[in-house]
């Protein structure tokens, strides 16, 4: 028998997390017939409510299929994603969240395309009810603009639904391990054989999403800086452009010296305009500063309080 891992983190999922036990579950005995056996990796992200319990739980009611990593505090979904990819031991690991917002359905589907040989599984969505006008505009744009500055592609549809083979887990286990990064990205940028799975998202089974517009945007600035250096040359592109206005305004002012214009407005305008762009400049160099410092500390992606039915040989680094 092969065997799926199943990588889902889970923060104050309290209301739902039962029931994506249960349905997913029974999809996962399911594969079965394929000659394919489950196991489910559940990070417990420094939840503040019942998560925690319930998950214990599990993990001593079915020790056979449930291991269970929990975090000393909260250290976001991606955090608790790359625990999964450290810990899983399967031949094929899929990465879901706890809402049941990703199809468990799809275990089915996603097995065969590993038996077909594929190595990454893009889940790519095809709906999103939960999305709203603003969040599709933002999102939108995003994916355009990653796309336009970095030479990677990302799929505009693809989400934190995927799944991928052993090679791939120890691509990115080794490799991959930057403070500010994507993990979604690498997956869709490391190369092997790729294929993608429509799926519509359903909505959240209980509780509320945990990405405020905030979050969002520092996702979006990290993402950028992960794969691009393209706005570290705007200063460049700034500088020129100024040095060019200035070498026109004194041709005009050269020109016109007996009827040139007061000037107050034009140099305050000018001052004004000069010092947002300079500032904007500076500031993009101090975002890049601060991703280099994170790296330099290299302080732990997460530290893990406890775990279950883990075997603590099956560490990372292994
Ligand atoms: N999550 C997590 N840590 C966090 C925030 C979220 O592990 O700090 C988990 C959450 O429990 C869920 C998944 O990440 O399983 C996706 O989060 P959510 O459903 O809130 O995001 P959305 O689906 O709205 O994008
Ligand atoms: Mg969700």
């Amino acid at each position: 028998m092969k065997l799926l891992s199943i990588v889902v983190s889970a923060y104050n999922e309290e209301a739902g997390l039962n029931e994506f036990y249960s349905v997913t579950k029974g999809y996962g005995e399911r594969l079965r017939e394929k000659g394919w056996n489950y196991e489910f990796v559940f990070v417990n992200d420094g939840s503040q409510d019942m998560t925690g319990d319930i998950l214990k739980g599990l993990s001593q009611d079915d020790p056979e299929h449930v291991k269970l990593i929990s975090f000393s505090r909260n250290f976001g979904h991606e955090a608790a994603m790359i625990a999964g990819l450290d810990y899983a031991s399967g031949d094929g690991i899929v990465f879901m969240d706890a809402d049941l917002q990703h199809p468990p359905e799809h275990l089915e589907k996603i097995v065969d395309a590993f038996e077909s040989g594929f190595n990454v599984i893009s889940m790519v969505r095809t709906k999103n009810e939960t999305a709203g006008i603003i969040k599709k505009i933002t999102s939108g744009g995003f994916y355009w603009f990653i796309n336009k500055v970095s030479d990677i592609y990302l799929e505009p549809n693809a989400s934190d639904f995927f799944a991928i083979t052993r090679v791939v887990q120890n691509v990115l286990k080794k490799n991959y391990r930057e403070k500010v990064r994507f993990l979604r990205g690498y997956v869709q940028n490391v190369g092997f054989r790729k294929t993608t799975i429509e799926y519509e998202a359903a909505p959240r089974v209980a509780g509320s999403s945990h990405y405020s517009i905030k979050k969002l945007f520092t996702f979006a600035m990290n993402t950028i800086m992960c794969f691009s250096n393209v706005p570290l040359k705007l200063g460049i592109f700034a500088g020129l452009s100024s040095g060019f206005l200035g070498l026109i305004l004194l041709i005009y002012t050269l020109c016109t010296h007996d009827k040139a214009p007061s000037g107050y407005a034009t140099i305050v305008v000018l001052l004004c305009f000069m010092f947002g762009v300079l500032f904007i400049v500076v500031g993009i160099i101090g975002e890049y500063i601060a991703v280099l410092f994170e790296e330099l500390k290299d302080r732990p992606l997460y530290i893990i309080e406890d775990m279950e039915n883990i075997d603590i040989n099956s560490e990372y680094g292994e």
